[in-house]
């Protein structure tokens, strides 16, 4: 009965930086999140550079949304996905507006929790 937490540490540790390209999960809306009836996820401080009138000009716009309070937040497409990432989910993606991505993005950290958390609900163990 003990070995399954072990199992669990020794995967958690195993997840790093690198298993991003295959993955992209932190990337999309939870299941459970949209289930609640939550339809936006990745939420953008209004100082982030990619609010910034420059990068508004290059068509980032579009990878921005407001909820109802007006807190801006990155673009959905109708799976939960942010509309910036590109590729497949548990097999190759990448962020098409990395250096300018929120910072909320920056955050999640792989192999963390939060991180686990997105990988297991989109079956990506
Ligand atoms: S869920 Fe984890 S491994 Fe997947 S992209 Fe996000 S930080 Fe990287
Ligand atoms: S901006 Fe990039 S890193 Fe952030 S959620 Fe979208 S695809 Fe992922």
């Amino acid at each position: 009965m003990a070995a399954r937490p072990q199992r669990q540490i020794l995967r958690k540790s195993a997840i790093t930086q690198v298993e991003c390209v295959r993955c992209g999960a932190c990337c999309c809306n939870p299941p459970s999140n949209a289930a609640e009836g939550f339809y936006h996820w990745v939420e953008i401080g209004e100082r982030e550079p990619i609010l910034s009138e420059k990068a508004q000009k290059k068509g980032m716009d579009r990878l921005v949304t407001r909820d109802e309070e007006g807190v801006a937040h990155l673009r959905l497409d109708p799976e939960g996905r942010c509309l910036a990432l590109r590729g497949r989910l548990g097999r190759r993606v990448h962020c098409t507006i990395y250096a300018t991505r929120p910072r909320a993005c920056r955050l999640v950290e792989a192999g963390s929790d939060e991180c686990m958390q997105a990988r297991a609900s989109r079956g990506i163990l």
